[in-house]
């Protein structure tokens, strides 16, 4: 044990020598170039998004000297929405924030919204992330890049009710504090945090948001979001959400910078996707139960709790086939263990009527492993 301790101890020293930055963010202003984005009574979409992106990079890198800034775009220019993912997955960057801004057929419609990956559970926001991912079809090799990727069927989205983003957590935490923010500093409606299949969070290996500043279909508010002194305060209220984030990712480590990026996580922990903390201390029990005749399995994952209940308990309303993993110190509640597809979805669809955040996720002989491969693998197979 001391000498693993040794080994992690001496990892992140190299890691601080090598980089003077604690923390990497990577800003991406939506649309550009031959992109407008969304067109307003006298803006548009793509120059307001990069206003704001540039004026929060530039109050960011005046107070925080440990912060690396990476922006997707500076100018009008055109960046495929793959491309500025991978920006920030070569940058092993610790956080991707997207700004746009919003519209709607109603022009009534109004307020501020901040978006995760996820799926979509109401018809906005599924039109939303279908508006947004459309711009894919400028791209000249779209249907190669995105492996056939429909962004305007309904179809091409059933992937996202199979999601598991490991950086959830994180990145709805981050996007709730932006949104109060928005309501402490702005007369602008909180219209929450919500979640939808957007195509450039997707491709992002870190916590990742994507902002909705406000309607530019909207009259009023597309002044609102033009007027300077404005988008100073909507520019504040992002700020101070990024340090508000920051600061507790530190506090959680101990009053220590961050270590930079992931791959501290790859070096020191053996599994990452099972990592085991010292609370609770039980190690995963799935790993004897997952291995049968199929090598890719699928379980539905309902409950997250810090205490390991017992079959049978209430907390379960009634869910059965109990199983239970322990990642990052909390208890991670299972059920089911198939390798159909359709017969999981029929179980997650069950499950979310006691739990509705239930989502499928995925394990490779007896290992968690990526859904998307896991459903791409079953599917060949067929
Ligand atoms: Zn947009």
């Amino acid at each position: 044990m001391n000498t693993l301790k040794k080994v992690i101890t001496s990892f992140t020293f190299i890691l601080f020598c090598t980089s003077s930055f604690a923390f990497t963010l990577v800003l991406d202003a939506g649309h550009g170039g031959q992109d407008a984005g969304a067109i307003g009574s006298f803006s548009k979409e793509k120059n307001i998004n990069l206003t704001y992106v540039l004026a929060l990079g530039e109050k960011i890198a005046a107070n925080h000297k440990d912060v690396k800034i990476i922006y997707t775009r500076t100018t009008d220019v055109f960046i495929p929405l793959n491309e500025r993912a991978q920006i920030a997955n070569k940058a092993n960057a610790d956080l991707f924030m997207s700004i746009h801004t919003n519209s709607a057929k109603n022009k009534t419609a109004n307020g501020t919204e901040t978006f995760t990956l996820g799926h979509a559970r109401s018809k906005e926001n599924m039109e939303l992330a279908m508006l947004e991912n459309s711009v894919i079809l400028l791209e000249e090799d779209y249907q190669k890049t995105y492996q056939g990727f429909d962004p305007n069927s309904t179809d091409s989205y059933i992937m996202f009710q199979f999601m598991q983003d490991q950086y959830m957590e994180q990145s709805i935490k981050f996007a709730d504090l932006i949104q109060q923010n928005f309501s402490k500093n702005t007369p602008l409606t909180d219209r929450g945090v919500r979640q939808a299949g957007f195509l450039v969070l997707r491709a992002t290996t870190m916590p990742s948001v994507l902002v909705e500043l406000g309607f530019i279909s909207n009259r009023e508010e597309e002044k609102y979001l033009n007027r300077k002194e404005n988008q100073d305060k909507m520019v504040d209220a992002i700020y101070e959400a990024f340090v508000n984030y920051k600061r507790v990712l530190e506090k959680k480590n101990g009053g220590q910078p961050i270590e930079h990026g992931k791959n501290t996580t790859i070096h020191t922990t053996p599994t990452p996707q099972q990592t085991t903390t010292s609370t609770p201390t039980q190690k995963p029990t799935n790993t004897s139960t997952v291995v049968t005749e199929s090598n890719i399995l699928f379980k539905v994952q309902f409950l997250v709790s810090k205490k390991k209940y017992k079959e049978g308990n209430a907390i379960f309303k009634g869910v059965t086939n109990i199983d239970s993993y322990v990642e990052n110190g909390f208890y991670k509640y299972t059920t089911g263990s198939t390798s159909d597809i359709d017969a999981i979805n029929q179980l997650k669809n069950d499950v979310a009527k006691k739990f509705p955040d239930a989502f499928v996720i995925a394990y490779k002989n007896g290992k968690r492993c990526n859904i998307h491969d896991a459903i791409k693998e079953v599917s060949d197979k067929k």
